[in-house]
């Protein structure tokens, strides 16, 4: 095993790779862009190193300071967390070639599945259903041709960016006429945000519900298949609430998804942790499933299963890209109970989920058994537009669905931010619903019309009043000295938090 992991990434990720470096006695060096110069990751780190301004173009992105980075503290393998360059094939092979230890999938692979058309060609070669697709489609395409395309699939359909993620560069036609123009903007988006505009259209399965296997291989070949996570609650095709196992799985749909899983990754020739993503129709026949694309990275949502199979999914990427066999408990993975986590965005669910900016003055953070927080902020951060909007992640375990949901309500009754608008009353309303304790979901849950009724009103009138308060007392504090502030040293500063993080 390597002796020292460099993090290219920031906020939760960043923090949660940091733990299994101590966990294995492995040296954590964090890289951070000007933004992060304070940032949890930074401070509890081994060492870090400064790569650019806040922009990720210049920092989080740029490869050759990342590189540097790791060559002037004597780090020996990299690891990207998800987002930034976790897919990027020409990183992985830098690194390579930098004589690093890369942490993920090799660069063939990625270059395999990062291609979404190339990967429903793999998928349909294991024998793996995948969604009715049209694959051979531009901008360029006669509008007759994609009217006759569209029609030949039935109904709406979806165009959808070939190196696309995050839900970008997707388009949802429902007159087939429309759809020269969804292809034109679709690729412009995708042309911009992944530098290749190239689409395909898929079918538009109605409502369906997103189930996905999480595996692991080995470079010896041994694949594990470590059940499913279903996250079908989304907004703009982006996960809100993620679960473990799913509700709509049977023991043996779930055999049948994780042989699925299983072929997909032996296809790619993957390596490393991935996950293999479905979609399961509302009305399809009984147990049906479509294959839609293989995350080649360590997913958000990645806590819900080490908490019910107790494998630590980031040691294991560890040892895999180290060479070494699978851990004990990844081969014989446990299947105990129940897990849900809820992303804490700062985004305004009651204004259409709008990203919101701002410090974070004053964090309760909700604790007991079995209550999972993982964090990239605390008091005193800056929510910026420079990265994600997801602040934190709250996962509950629990013996049965129904413990998980009510331990997980808990936690977020007793978690409050105050200076910026989080998600929280909109996971509170959801967590809190019945049709959410019935496990009745599909991917147009977010969009049910008594979820937009149930928004409260986001920022009280109390965490209002504390935001103002603070800013004043710091703009008026004499010389510029410490004002009564986040750690309530004043009576006033008290005063004024202990009334902001009310729980309501
Ligand atoms: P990305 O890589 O951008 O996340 P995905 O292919 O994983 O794109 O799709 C993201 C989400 O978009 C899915 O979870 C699902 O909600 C929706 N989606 C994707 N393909 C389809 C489809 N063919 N029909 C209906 N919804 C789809």
């Amino acid at each position: 095993m390597f002796r020292s992991v460099l993090i290219a990434n920031r906020g939760e990720i960043a923090l949660r790779v940091i733990r299994a470096c101590r966990r294995l006695g492995l040296r954590a060096v964090a890289a951070y862009s000007d933004a992060d110069a304070w940032a949890p990751h930074v401070c509890l780190a081994d060492a870090a190193v400064r790569i650019g301004p806040p922009a990720p173009r210049e920092s989080y992105l740029r490869i050759p300071a990342i590189l540097e980075a790791a060559r002037a503290t004597g780090a020996e393998a990299v690891h990207p967390g998800y987002g930034f360059l976790a897919e990027n094939a020409a990183f992985a092979r830098a690194v390579r070639e930098a004589g690093l230890v890369w942490v993920g999938p090799p660069p063939e692979a990625l270059e395999a599945v990062g291609d979404k058309v190339n990967a429903r060609k793999l998928a349909a070669k294991a024998g793996v259903p995948t969604v009715p697709g049209v694959e051979d489609i531009s901008p360029a395409t006669p509008p007759e041709a994609l009217e006759a395309a569209a029609r030949a699939l039935g109904g709406p359909v979806l165009v959808k960016a070939r190196h696309g993620g995050g839900g970008k560069g997707m388009r949802r036609v429902t007159d087939p006429p429309d759809l020269a123009h969804a292809v034109r903007e679709a690729s412009s988006e995708a042309a911009s945000a992944f530098g290749d505009g190239a689409v395909y259209l898929e079918k538009l399965v109605d409502r369906p519900r997103h189930v996905e296997v999480q595996i692991l291989r080995s470079r010896g070949g041994e694949t594990v298949a470590l059940g499913e996570r279903e996250c079908s609650v989304q907004r703009r095709h982006q996960k809100l609430i993620e679960e473990s196992p799913s509700p709509a799985v049977t023991p043996a749909l779930r055999k049948r998804l994780e042989a699925a899983a299983v072929a997909v990754a032996e296809a790619a020739g993957y390596e490393n942790a991935g996950t293999v993503e479905f979609l399961i129709p509302r009305d399809g026949p009984a147990g049906s499933f479509y294959f839609i694309e293989v995350n080649a990275r360590l997913q958000v949502e990645h806590p819900v299963t080490e908490m019910v199979t107790g494998v630590d999914i980031v040691a294991e990427q560890f040892r895999i890209a180290a060479g070494e066999k699978l851990s004990p408990a990844a081969r014989k993975p446990a299947r105990r109970g129940h897990a849900i986590e809820a992303r804490i965005t700062s985004e305004d669910a009651g204004a259409g989920f709008l990203p919101s900016t701002g410090r974070i003055e004053a964090l309760r953070v909700p604790g007991g058994p079995f209550l999972r927080w993982d964090s990239g902020v605390e008091v005193g951060s800056d929510v910026t537009y420079d990265y994600d909007p997801m602040l934190a992640k709250l996962i509950a375990w629990g013996e049965t669905r129904e413990e998980a949901r009510l331990r997980l309500l808990s936690g977020l009754r007793e978690l409050t931010i105050v200076g910026v608008t989080t998600c929280v009353p909109f996971h509170l309303a959801v967590l809190a619903s019945e049709e959410f304790a019935r496990g009745d979901l599909d991917i147009g849950f977010v969009a049910r019309p008594w979820v937009a009724a149930a928004l409260r009103p986001t920022r009280s009138p109390e965490a209002e009043a504390v935001v103002t308060a603070l800013a004043h007392a710091r703009r008026s504090a004499p010389n510029g000295a410490a004002a009564p502030s986040a750690d309530g040293r004043s009576l006033w500063g008290r005063e004024a938090l202990r009334e902001g993080l009310r729980t309501p």
